[in-house]
């Protein structure tokens, strides 16, 4: 079958949510039987998102190819449950990068090299890489921005000739936009949209279907507006109402036919009746929850929540598998002293501190670990937050005063989490670290294995400094125990405390790893602690 390419664009505004409407769809293919997968195009001028600050843009999401990509790709997986690589997110730096690689060694020939046809082609060829794999019948392309943005231009160029080229039947475009409702007139307005559909068309696009956000039903009359002023089929106009949760977005796109729709435009027979069965039993536990925990996020870039996407949506995961209603309390490390710790963690089920960078927040995130460690409550630590836990364990249980990282303190004499050999001599900061999956073995006597019930696991990893296992029989003499390894390299990846109710510590970030399909276990097991706790 010849690959299906559906594009993902925006209009109106940004922050519609086309990495939800794209997996949705790509969710309800999948469950008629597609083999699917979705594509994220940025158009910034970073080659990738691993040197973006949090505050920039969000979580940058690690791939188990070690690529540093788009929070989106998360949303892809957690939906789709199938795992996604490097090639699922392109920017314009590493399109440039390629062009430019290309030029210098002399491949165009002493031919000017132009953005249209050299950067238009080589988007092209990123679009359809996945397709060239045969792997999946259909790939979604979502086009970051909004279309008329100087920036998008050449993504809305090679989406054209490759519409152009390959016709209706084997290539759509959908048009996600904004109806905006003026509270004074009482009205839905489809003007902006409007507009949206003439800055497409003035690149030469047509949209095929429009998806459009709004807070309040679209009657007949406006749907009939926006067909008649956009071009596109009646049936082609999609209302995509605000949600309670995003896991409600496919149901929604299937009670309002968008996968109908596009596979009608496809000349495609849907293989099954869709079948989503687990994704609604997810759903019914997610809304109907028997119980409740509070569970405490300690980090540091707390005033965005999209700073910690995957740990948030973990938690829907395991919340929902255990019927339980998981109410998350961002908490500054910056804030936490000596004084303050109780009130600031009185009345909190659990505690999970965030991985992160720097030496910002690192004191707030310790006292925090002692107290939780001294007071029995559940302790679940990611990345910096596992590194944090054996600094404070070193500092109040071993007495040694001065241990450190030596991310915080370069020239500490007890570096209990230290750089590793490898990586001593790079200082180029992209792309320089321990990145993507690796295997660990596990302690059959372990929190982590009664959590994965099995010796062998795989998780993703982003970081430069390790657990330095010179203190490793020190630190199991007063309890801390390395309770996960890696086979290959002896790298201590989890750390635990024995006499304590569920304290585990993780070099990896198992929240990458969650999806609605397959909470995570670490997650699962660390919300039924805190419930025993509550
Ligand atoms: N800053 C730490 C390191 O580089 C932890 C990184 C993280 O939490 N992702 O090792």
């Amino acid at each position: 079958m010849q690959t299906k390419y559906i594009f993902v664009t925006g209009g109106v505004s940004s922050s519609l949510g086309k990495g939800i409407i794209s997996a949705s769809l790509a969710k309800l293919l999948q469950a008629r039987g597609f083999s699917v997968t979705i594509q994220k195009f940025d158009p910034y001028i970073n080659v990738d998102p691993g040197t973006l600050n949090p505050y920039e843009h969000g979580e940058c999401y690690v791939t188990d190819d070690g690529a540093e990509t788009d929070l989106d790709l998360g949303h892809y997986e957690r939906f789709l449950n199938v795992p996604t690589s490097q090639a699922n997110n392109v920017t314009t730096g590493r399109i440039y990068q390629t062009v430019i690689n290309k030029e210098r060694a002399g491949d165009y020939l002493g031919k000017t090299v132009q953005v249209v046809p050299h950067i238009t082609d080589e988007i092209k060829r990123r679009f359809c890489l996945l397709g060239e794999t045969e792997e999946y019948e259909i790939i979604i392309s979502e086009i970051g921005g909004t279309v008329g943005d100087i920036e998008s231009l050449p993504y809305v160029e090679a989406m054209r000739q490759m519409r152009w080229e390959l016709g209706a039947v084997d290539c759509m475009v959908i048009h996600l936009t904004y109806i905006p409702y003026l509270s004074a007139a009482k009205e839905l307005k489809t003007k902006p949209t409007q507009h949206s559909v003439k800055v497409l068309l003035s690149s030469g696009v047509q949209p095929d279907i429009l998806v459009c956000r709004t807070e309040h039903p679209l009657s007949l009359s406006i749907r009939k507006k926006l067909a008649l002023f956009c071009n596109v089929e009646l049936s082609s106009v999609i209302e995509a109402i605000d949600a309670d949760t995003i896991y409600d977005v496919p149901l929604l796109m299937l009670k309002e036919k968008l996968d109908k729709t596009v596979l009608k435009k496809f000349k495609l027979k849907s293989k099954q009746d869709p079948e989503l069965t687990q994704w609604k039993t997810f759903l019914g536990k997610l809304k109907n929850p028997l119980r409740e925990v509070n569970i405490g996020l300690v980090g540091k870039y707390n005033e965005l929540q999209d700073a910690y996407k995957s740990i948030y949506e973990s938690f829907i995961h395991a919340g929902a598998v255990n019927e339980c209603k998981v109410h998350v309390k961002p908490i500054h490390s910056e804030q936490i002293t000596d004084e303050n710790v109780y009130d600031v963690l009185k009345n909190l089920d659990g505690i999970l501190v965030a991985p992160g960078f720097g030496e910002r927040g690192i004191n707030g995130k310790i006292i925090a670990i002692q107290y939780v460690r001294e007071h029995n409550i559940p302790f679940f630590g990611i990345c910096l937050g596992m590194q944090c836990a054996v600094v404070e364990f070193a500092q109040n249980v071993l007495d040694i005063d001065d241990a450190a990282s030596t991310e915080v303190d370069e020239h500490t004499p007890h570096p209990v989490i230290d750089i590793m050999e490898e990586q001593k001599n790079i200082t180029q900061l992209g792309g320089t670290m321990r990145l993507g999956s690796y295997k660990c073995e596990l302690k059959k006597r372990s929190h982590a294995y009664k959590a994965y019930q099995n010796t062998s696991i795989n998780e993703r990893h982003r970081h430069r400094y390790e657990f330095n296992d010179y203190y490793e029989k020190q630190l199991a003499e007063k309890g801390m125990i390395a309770t996960g390894v890696n086979p290959k390299s002896g790298l201590v990846e989890i750390v635990e405390i024995k006499d304590h109710p569920w304290f585990v510590g993780v070099q990896f970030h198992p929240e990458l790893k969650s999806t609605v399909e397959n909470p995570h276990p670490l997650f699962v097991h660390f919300i039924k602690a805190a419930m025993e706790n509550s």
